[in-house]
């Protein structure tokens, strides 16, 4: 009896055989391909001969397949269709995966083959992409400690360690603030609000066993609480409370574990070489350095910080108008911003849904991608893991390319988001198969199924991602399609979406579903006007914990982590009617794990990045110019991380980018 998860393979494409797959396959199968990865990997640091790229870097490319064989279509399954054994077994596999990780990067004698390699990498006749491998490798090897001996090694395990509880701990304070505040609303309480919330409310008060409408810090009820209420009394509690999340002492208080995880990320950085943290962690990044970091957040900061001042103004004039003798208090802006947006701006998502239609809204953005890069979709069978996926074979003049697999719909065995992943990802190894590609939304299954506009740009924004991995064109798996820097990652994907709202598509494609008429110009213009709203706010709630992140891990506070940050804010002039998107006591980006420490801004460079290069076919007013799309596919989109992100970067739009475009896309241009 052999397990369908290590056998060949003989479906079509080589798709993960999910028919035949059973949950109890993947617990034996992950550790015999565990087992097989690390018998290779010792192969190669205990290979007599002396070392050399192809017989420990390239040798090391190929270690893990059969792990990928296994997890590949587990992760598709515990993420998109899951179930209480699965969840079972993703909880067991985290530590088993973390331990497999830290034998590896333990291994000194395969280190010492890298190392070799690497104080000789100007000798070894590399290409660019064989040089962007190794220094992968080296690295990812150096950055976890390898090269440390003796106390060192034993103290960075040991931070490590401290910090994985304290940043658990970090979270788990956070939830437990969150669910032990609730405000209980009775009828006169509810004026203002729209009946999605009070229903919301209901459903919230039901879980704390309250008969009645409650409020609870949970940002899907506090901010439309703020943003609709006309209780002024009711704003100030509910957002002080939101505010003193992870601050309001006691054993669930937050600030002591910030201040140590703060200090240790900084012992552990001087520990491996560097001057703090943040040097640490943006090495491997596009910015690359804290002054970059710094300089794009306080270029963006000032006019994001005027257009905030002059809205203030006008938010101000209105709540005296409301005979309010009283300065604009940060638990008013959502509330008179609202107020000022139905006067000015009304939108209604009820008016635009039925031209959005989920067929056409994905044949928008296949139709794109057939006029910028000549992709064709053909719809095939295929066996998946769940009825609802539907899948392409992905050609061009007529050679396969990719298969993609659209998995859209809602369900309850589904994680909440949207997110794109490689199956298989794209390698140009003799008889490799070609990539297969995943994009997961969470659209509310309906016949026929209604797109909002934020959902239309979920779509094409993940299919963005999707065409990064299926137009991937390098050598290695590791460096192909998504597997670039986290600053970098989300060009491509954000890039698409700049198509999904050009009128010409939309005239195209947005038609309505039951008249097939397509969508007015007044309504893409108000659509337009929507997306740019009240963007000083959100922009200086963003860039103040962006700018509070990185401070915190270039010059970390010795002292209360609560006066650092006021320190902060007071230095850049934070407007006193608007607080940080996330404060300190609970910014899990940052405090909960590793992943947005010192990466907060990497949401803004990213979007710095795709407004920059839209202007580009704007600039020369063709959307789908033929030679700028070849030139995007050429840099950005097939060369994963194979070259430098700045290089590609400067070689698609000649320069690195500036912020003109990011201005003008937010509305804060003067
Ligand atoms: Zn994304």
């Amino acid at each position: 009896m052999t397990n369908p998860l290590l056998d060949v393979w003989d479906t079509p494409f080589q798709v993960p055989p999910f028919a035949k797959i059973t949950v109890a396959d993947f617990a034996p199968a992950l550790d015999i391909a565990m087992q097989d990865d690390l018998a290779k990997i010792d192969a190669i640091g205990q290979n007599p001969r002396p070392a050399t790229f192809a017989n420990t870097i390239e040798a090391l490319e190929t270690t893990s397949e059969l792990m990928h064989k296994v997890l590949s279509p587990f992760y598709a399954m515990a993420g998109a269709h899951t179930n209480s054994e699965l969840d079972a077994l993703m909880r067991e596999f985290s530590p088993k995966l973390a331990a497999h990780g830290a034998k590896i990067s333990g291994n000194k004698a395969l280190f010492q083959r890298i190392e070799t390699l690497w104080n000789s990498k100007d000798t070894l006749g590399l290409s660019e992409e064989q040089m962007m491998l190794l220094k992968d490798q080296y690295l990812g090897f150096v950055r976890s400690g390898a090269a440390l001996t003796g106390e060192a090694e034993a103290r960075l395990t040991e931070i490590k360690s401290r910090l994985s509880v304290l940043c658990t701990t970090f979270t788990q304070n956070v939830l437990a603030d969150e669910r032990d505040w609730f405000m209980e609303l009775t009828d006169d309480d509810l004026e203002g609000l729209p009946d999605f919330l009070i229903e919301a409310a209901r459903n919230a008060g039901k879980e704390k066993g309250v008969n009645g409408p409650v409020i609870t810090t949970s940002r899907s009820l506090i901010a439309p609480f703020l943003q609709f209420s006309s209780r002024r009394d009711l704003r100030e509690i509910a957002k002080r409370a939101w505010d003193a999340r992870g601050a309001n002492g006691g054993e669930h208080d937050n600030l002591a574990i910030a201040q140590e995880i703060l200090l240790l990320r900084q012992e552990r950085a001087e520990l491996l070489g560097y001057k703090n943290f943040a040097e640490f962690k943006l090495e491997t990044e596009m910015a690359k350095t804290p002054d970059n970091v710094r300089d794009l957040l306080m270029n963006v900061w000032e006019p994001a910080k005027s257009a905030a001042e002059r809205d203030a103004k006008i938010l101000s004039s209105m709540l005296h108008a409301d005979g309010i003798n009283d300065a604009l208090q940060t638990w008013d802006w959502r509330y008179y911003a609202e107020q000022r947006r139905k006067a000015e701006f009304d939108l209604d998502e009820a008016e635009i849904k039925p031209y959005f239609e989920l067929t056409n809204m994905i044949n928008a953005s296949f139709h794109v991608a057939g006029r910028l890069f000549g992709l064709q979709f053909e719809p095939i069978e295929l066996d998946l893991y769940h009825p609802d996926c539907k899948s392409w074979r992905v050609t061009r003049d007529g050679a396969d390319v990719a298969v993609f697999i659209g998995d859209y719909f809602a369900r309850g065995s589904k994680r909440s988001g949207a997110w794109c992943s490689a199956m298989r990802s794209q390698t140009n190894y003799p008889n490799a198969e070609i990539p297969i590609v995943v994009n997961v939304c969470n659209f509310a299954k309906g016949d026929p199924c209604l797109l909002s506009t934020d959902d239309v740009r979920t779509l094409f924004h993940e299919f963005g991602h999707a065409l990064h991995q299926m137009l991937s064109n390098v050598t290695y798996r590791s460096l192909s399609g998504t597997s670039v820097a986290r600053d970098f990652v989300e060009l491509p994907s954000q890039l698409y979406e700049h198509w999904a709202m050009l009128p010409e598509i939309l005239k195209q494609f947005a038609r309505h579903v039951d008249t097939d008429e397509p969508i007015s110009d007044t309504l893409i213009e108000r659509i337009g006007q929507a997306a740019t709203y009240d963007m000083g706010f959100s922009t200086v709630e963003y860039l103040a914990s962006a700018i509070v992140d990185l401070e915190y891990h270039t010059n970390v506070p010795n002292d209360d982590v609560m006066a650092a940050q006021s320190r902060v804010l007071d230095q850049i002039g934070m407007p006193s009617e608007i607080t940080m998107r996330h404060a300190t006591p609970h910014f899990a980006h940052v405090f909960a794990g590793d992943g947005y420490s010192a990466g907060y801004y990497s949401y803004i460079w990213s979007e710095v990045m795709d407004a920059d290069a839209f202007a580009a076919f704007e600039e020369i007013e063709n959307p789908f110019d033929a030679d700028l799309a070849q030139k995007l596919e050429n840099t950005v989109l097939s060369k994963g991380g194979s070259v430098e992100p700045d290089v590609l970067y400067t070689q698609f739009r000649g320069r690195m980018p500036g912020i003109d475009a990011l201005l003008q896309g937010r509305g804060l241009a003067t």
